[in-house]
């Protein structure tokens, strides 16, 4: 897991950008009937009838949004699409072709290059999405990688952040909270691997929630699981930041207020042993780490009899009027303030 980065091997200088270019994108097919021209032209080009596009970006920043010494290049490429893919499926969108721009200093040989892009491969190639360009340039200092996802979806299929209604119930998909006690287990090992070298970790009983941190999903198969159900939701977003940021966005966007049950918080066993461990309480977590890239959502009341036994889905509160504010009801029956920390907030 922890890995010596100082093997010098091919450098970057010795193929030229165009050369590097080639090397890189040289095992991406074109999967997408969109997708008419991809990677070779000075543009790419893309067709998508009478669907409506749905655009998203993120930037990477090493040292701000990720450690190279416990996140491996190929997982970094892995999830760094991964987490626009999210953002398409949040729109209720199908993901369809991104581009990848990468920044790099010279501390980085081919060979680094070749697992970030082997990552990116394998992302595409398990979501179907085309990879259609991007650009690479060099960075004085450390690695930066922006990914543009495009999706499509149906006019009358596209959900907004700012469609629930009152009485609306809220739901999430899978669990949550893993992903963020999955950094703290990686930080952890890392202090101990600067004090001992030697000392290689056995994160057996951590996998879980480890790979929610290196190796999250976006939840494409929600689109198709809900058409199943004959369920619309009214309002949707992904779980980037944590669900209490998640739901006051969509409060906000909506203007309504929201009733949050902490009883009903879906969470790994994994995880709550890891809270445990690390003396944290499970709910300020749950409800505050991030990155677990589940999608949250709302639906209508009358659609709650089709989704009720579905293990995918957790009714987690409801929607209520603006001027009743936003809570989370606890175990003990307490009322409080629902507030967005974010995952950052809580470190310090
Ligand atoms: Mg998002």
């Amino acid at each position: 897991m922890l890995e010596n980065k100082n093997q010098n091997k091919t450098s970057l200088a010795q193929l030229g950008e165009f050369g590097l270019i080639n090397h890189i994108t040289q095992n991406f097919p074109v999967q997408q009937k969109s997708t008419l021209k991809g990677i070779g032209d000075d543009a790419a080009v893309l067709d998508f009838k009478s669907k409506n596009v749905v655009v998203s970006t993120d930037l990477l920043v090493e040292g701000v949004h990720f450690d190279l010494s416990y996140m491996p290049l190929k997982h970094l490429g892995y999830k760094a699409v991964v987490v626009n893919l999210s953002d398409i499926c949040a729109m209720n969108a199908r993901p369809t072709q991104i581009t990848v721009s990468i920044a790099v200093s010279n501390r980085f040989p081919l060979e680094a290059i070749e697992e970030l892009y082997e990552g990116i491969r394998l992302a595409c190639n398990s979501y179907k999405v085309d990879l259609i360009g991007g650009d690479t340039t060099s960075s004085t200092t450390g690695l930066l990688i922006s990914v543009t996802a495009l999706g499509v979806v149906k006019k009358e299929e596209i959900v907004y952040r700012s469609g629930a209604k009152e009485n609306d119930l809220l739901v999430v998909t899978g669990d949550i909270g893993s992903a963020y006690m999955g950094l703290q287990v990686l930080e952890r090992e890392k202090q101990v691997f600067l004090v001992n070298p030697n000392n290689q970790p056995d994160l057996e009983e951590y996998s879980y929630i480890i790979e929610r941190q290196l190796k999250p999903e976006a939840r494409t198969d929600i689109k198709e699981l809900l058409e199943k159900l004959d369920v619309k939701p009214t309002a949707m977003i992904d779980v980037s930041d944590g669900i209490s940021s998640e739901i006051l966005h969509i409060c906000k966007a909506s203007n309504t207020g929201c009733n949050l049950y902490e009883e009903k918080l879906p969470l790994d066993p994994q995880f709550i042993n890891v809270c445990e461990e690390f003396n944290l309480d499970s709910t300020t977590i749950a409800i505050n780490g991030g990155e677990d890239y589940e999608l949250l959502f709302t639906i209508s009341m009358n659609d709650f009899e089709k989704i009720k036994a579905n293990p995918h889905l957790t009714v987690i509160g409801h929607i209520t009027a603006e001027n009743e504010g936003t809570h989370l009801i606890t175990r003990e029956n307490t009322k409080l303030p629902l507030k967005a920390r974010g995952w950052n907030a809580l470190t310090e």
